[in-house]
């Protein structure tokens, strides 16, 4: 509390710190080496999305995975944001980029419909280069814009707004779907969001995980979603873990429906067992 933090000089010593700061250091350290070598220790977790019109899956989200012999796994939350500042988030999209479109061939020649989102940073929004980088990789491998989609917070975009909506209009240019990660955690105003060429907004989590038994996550929600739809916009909510709440953003009009209680993030070898196995679930009858 108050009195204790008065009672100490801010620059005191204090072991969190000093470990907090070692810790940044060797993920820095081993990130770079995992991203140097082939060690397998990075690998792509997909996350289906269940069409809540259809009651199907043609969608995923891309999570990376990191498991290090060392550190042992590190949660994206920890890693990203250190790539970020350290400088080489490019290489780690780069990583993911190549295995999503490894995985989304793979898929095309399995005849499976299933398109995936790959979440990018501020730092990959404002790269000139990653779009026709990405564009060439997607001829190389003759696949549609369809199969990649991409997903981005608000605060990647409200730094530099005007160069951001030229970015994300030549990603729509070229036919790629975008959308709004975590909305409605960030700060962007109602008038820049009539600015965004994006054609999707994914409601954050933290307003989903208890919307069966929240009345005020309810309001905020029914209200994301008839903005959006206002705005021409499809919405995805991310973090059901009930039946219940999957059934009240089923009424409600919610386009997609992600999270644990339709399936956790899984390795790609298992989407393709879970999507047989589960082609035929009905998620919205009593046991699904
Ligand atoms: P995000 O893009 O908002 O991804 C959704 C997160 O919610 C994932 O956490 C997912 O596992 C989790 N989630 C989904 N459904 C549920 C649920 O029902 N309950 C709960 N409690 N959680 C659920 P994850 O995989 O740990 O990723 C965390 C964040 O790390 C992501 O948030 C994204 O911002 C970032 N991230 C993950 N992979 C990548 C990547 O390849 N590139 C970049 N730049 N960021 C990534
Ligand atoms: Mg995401
Ligand atoms: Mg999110
Ligand atoms: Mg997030």
């Amino acid at each position: 509390d108050e009195t204790n933090l008065s009672d100490q000089p801010i620059l005191a010593y204090q072991p969190e710190f000093e470990h907090r700061y070692l810790r940044r250091l060797s993920i820095i350290a081993e990130l770079k080496t995992a991203l140097q070598e082939q060690q397998d220790e990075l690998s792509l977790f997909y996350q289906p999305k269940l069409d809540l019109k259809t009651g199907r899956v043609t969608k995923v989200e891309a999570l990376i995975r990191w498991n290090n012999a060392i550190l042992g796994f590190v949660s994206p939350d920890d890693f990203i944001s250190v790539a970020e500042q350290a400088g080489f988030i490019g290489k780690i999209t780069d990583w993911v980029i190549n295995q999503a479109i490894k995985d989304a061939v793979t898929l095309r020649n399995a005849g499976i419909e299933m398109s995936i989102a790959i979440n990018l940073s501020a730092k990959d929004v404002m790269d000139q280069s990653l779009l026709p980088h990405l564009s060439l990789l997607m001829e190389t491998s003759q696949l549609s814009s369809k199969a990649l989609s991409f997903e981005m917070t608000e605060s990647d975009l409200v730094q530099e707004p005007v160069k951001a909506i030229q970015q994300l209009q030549a990603f729509r240019d070229r036919g790629f779907e975008i959308a709004i990660d975590d909305f409605g955690t960030g700060y962007s105003s109602m008038a820049y969001l009539k600015h965004l060429p994006v054609t999707t907004l994914k409601v954050d989590k933290s307003f989903v995980l208890s919307l069966d038994s929240q009345q005020g996550d309810q309001k905020i929600v029914q209200t994301v979603i008839e903005l959006a739809h206002s705005f021409g916009l499809n919405v995805v909510a991310e973090g059901i873990e009930s039946q219940a709440t999957l059934l009240l953003l089923k009424k409600w009009g919610c386009e997609f429906a992600q999270g644990y209680y339709m399936c956790k993030p899984i390795p790609f070898d298992d989407l393709i067992t879970w999507q047989n196995t589960h082609q035929l679930t009905n998620w919205f009858e009593q046991d699904a």
